[in-house]
């Protein structure tokens, strides 16, 4: 995101960092371009100051030798027509005044003779172009007139010429229309003189100002001469604001160049306010900003687009989304319907196969009930031949076989109920060696026809058990049934039921020498209906109700091959926890049974 933006500000800041190249270059070919102009202009304006010098420069020097002006130092004292003669020569020559001193200083004649203030009998005894022309040297002064307050150049010479003067001659120069031809031409032009003085100015304001600070000892001896007639003499520049060719004035930045003048030791000075010299400058800048909104304005409509287009296939791939999601819940939909369906289908089967099991289970009771009967009537006819005989022993042995075929007809008629109704049962504490040998006991019949031989191994100790004791009997005679029925297949039948505790668990071992569970239908005989014995009215229900008890009781019920080659069938339940095992009498034998009973090792 960072890199991104970065990547995106880059054009614009290089941009502008070109024009601030170009903008530095331009500023810089400008500046050498107004320095350049500003020479060519102070070449003209210094021959505009030394054609005036020029001009005049001579006049001094006629004057001096002409004895129409320098009678009156001859006579010492003024003549008019010496006063007319110097009139009418600045009438002439444009010169603003002429006149002539003593050695005194003291004016004799003067062109202003008329005038109310004339120089006539003035003293310019001060003037230090007097005091050169004293010398002997030619004097030229620039100051403020004493009389009139009028400036101008002081142009003296020694009368005569050669030898000891008597008297001195003077021109004075009026510099003011130099000064207002400047100020027409628009240009801000001064000359100052040696001491910095600006005494003339196209900027009217800035006369008499001093480019710096002038010493106390120049001070006054500026005022000595009156050369300023006394002004101020302020400094014309905010010094803290000047740099390099630069002047400040009156809040204002000047780019500053300037000439020697070649006369006093004048300067003429060229000003051009900076901000026209960068006038270049702003279109680079307007086209470098320009060109930087532009860009921005590109990005914006740009990366407008893009987000428009993502959203557009953000809005097309949330539409699919939607539309894959009705598809799920659709299909969701369908197949709870299915689900319904197949449990409506598994209970409708269900139903049906129980019905079809109880019609079959009816069919096995009948057979299964026809035998007790059958021996329940001869035994019934032998009780009577017993009582008719009166062998009331042989009766009573008569009655209680009886007593058991009733018993075990009842359990038949359990089992039936049982399998309509398998919870109907009570939960008691029960010692599991009692219900072995009453299912053997029922067994054992089956066992007597067969001629099997049945070995029960007990332990000592209780077999403690929480459960409802009919469909545990009910287990185990199933077992010891299909157990007589396998071995019955071999010559020297036999089967084992062999009953232990370890640790939590009861686990009971019913195993015979037949022919086994052959490997490829292991896992389908604990299937309700599945049964090898149809001809001989096998349900195939007994080992499908047994593993469902087993089950329920917390308890599996399993099998696996034996050493005999024969099966042997594991029914392993949960022992009760809260009763620790109690010895009991270990020859407590169930030997109303044929069956042999042996205790575990
Ligand atoms: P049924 O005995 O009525 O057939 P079961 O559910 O008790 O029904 O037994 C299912 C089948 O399991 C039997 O038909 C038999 O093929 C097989 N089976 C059960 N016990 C044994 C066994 N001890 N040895 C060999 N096969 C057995």
């Amino acid at each position: 995101m960072r890199t991104r933006f970065i990547l995106l500000a880059l054009p614009p800041l290089v941009l502008l960092l070109i024009a601030a190249v170009i903008v530095q270059l331009i500023a810089v070919r400008d500046e050498e371009s107004v320095d350049r102009k500003a020479s060519e202009r102070l070449t003209l304006y210094r021959q505009t100051i030394l054609g005036e010098y020029d001009k005049y420069r001579y006049l001094p020097y006629v004057l001096a030798r002409d004895p129409r002006a320098t009678i009156v130092l001859n006579m010492q004292q003024t003549t008019e027509s010496a006063n007319r003669y110097l009139e009418e020569m600045a009438e002439n020559s444009g010169a603003n005044l002429l006149y002539i001193m003593n050695t005194d200083g003291v004016t004799l004649g003067a062109s202003n003779w008329r005038d109310e203030l004339s120089l006539v009998g003035r003293n310019y005894g001060f003037r230090p172009y007097f005091k050169a022309a004293m010398a002997g040297e030619e004097g030229r002064f620039f100051a403020i007139g004493a009389t009139m307050g009028e400036p101008g150049l002081f142009l003296s010479r020694p009368t005569p010429v050669k030898g000891p003067p008597r008297g001195v001659a003077v021109v004075k120069v009026d510099m003011r229309p130099l000064e207002q031809a400047w100020a027409e031409g628009g240009e801000i032009v001064f000359a100052s003189d040696a001491n910095g003085v600006i005494f003339l100015s196209s900027v009217s304001d800035w006369r008499y100002k001093v480019l710096h600070p002038l010493s106390d000892s120049l001070l006054s001896k500026i005022r000595e001469t009156r050369q300023f007639a006394g002004l101020p003499l302020e400094l014309l520049s905010d010094a803290s604001g000047n740099a390099d060719n630069v002047l400040a004035i009156d809040g204002r930045r000047y780019r500053h160049n300037q000439a020697d003048v070649g006369l006093l030791g004048w300067k003429l000075h060229f000003l051009v306010p900076v901000e026209e010299t960068k006038e270049n400058l702003w279109p680079v800048w307007v086209s470098a900003i320009g060109l930087s909104l532009l860009y921005a304005v590109g990005v914006l409509v740009f990366r407008g687009r893009a987000l428009r287009r993502a959203s557009a296939l953000l809005r097309q791939e949330s539409e699919e989304l939607r539309e894959l999601n009705l598809r799920l819940t659709d299909e969701v939909e369908e197949r709870k319907r299915i689900e319904r369906e197949l449990i409506k289908a598994q209970e409708g089967l269900a139903r049906s196969s129980r019905l079809a099991a109880v019609g079959q289970m009816s069919a096995a009771v009948a057979h299964e009930l026809n035998q007790p009967l059958a021996a329940l009537r001869m035994f019934v006819a032998g009780t009577r031949k017993f009582l008719e005989k009166l062998n009331i022993e042989a009766a009573r042995e008569n009655l209680s076989e009886i007593d058991g075929l009733q018993h075990r007809m009842a359990a038949l008629t359990q089992e039936l109920k049982r399998f309509a109704r398998p919870a109907e049962s009570r939960i008691e504490s029960i010692d599991l060696k009692e219900n072995i040998r009453a299912a053997a006991k029922i067994a054992l019949p089956r066992f007597e026809e067969t001629g099997v031989d049945l070995t029960v191994t007990l332990p000592e100790e209780p077999l403690r058990l929480e459960t409802a004791p009919l469909p545990v009997e009910q287990v185990l005679l199933n077992l010891l049934r299909n157990g007589a029925d396998a071995a019955s297949q071999v010559a020297d039948g036999k089967v084992l039921l062999e009953a232990k505790r370890l640790e939590d668990a009861i686990v009971i071992e019913v195993s015979d020498n037949g022919a086994g569970v052959p490997e490829e239908i292991r896992e389908k005989i604990f299937d309700p209906f599945f049964t090898t014995k149809l001809s001989s009215g096998g349900l195939g229900l007994g080992l499908s109700i047994s593993g469902r008890i087993a089950e329920d009781i917390g308890g599996s019920l399993s099998v696996a091959t034996n050493t005999f080659g024969g099966a042997t069938f594991t029914l392993s339940l949960p022992a009760a926890r809260d009763l620790r095992p109690r010895r009991e009498d270990s020859s407590n034998k169930t030997s109303e049974t044929k069956a042999q009973e042996v205790p575990a090792e």
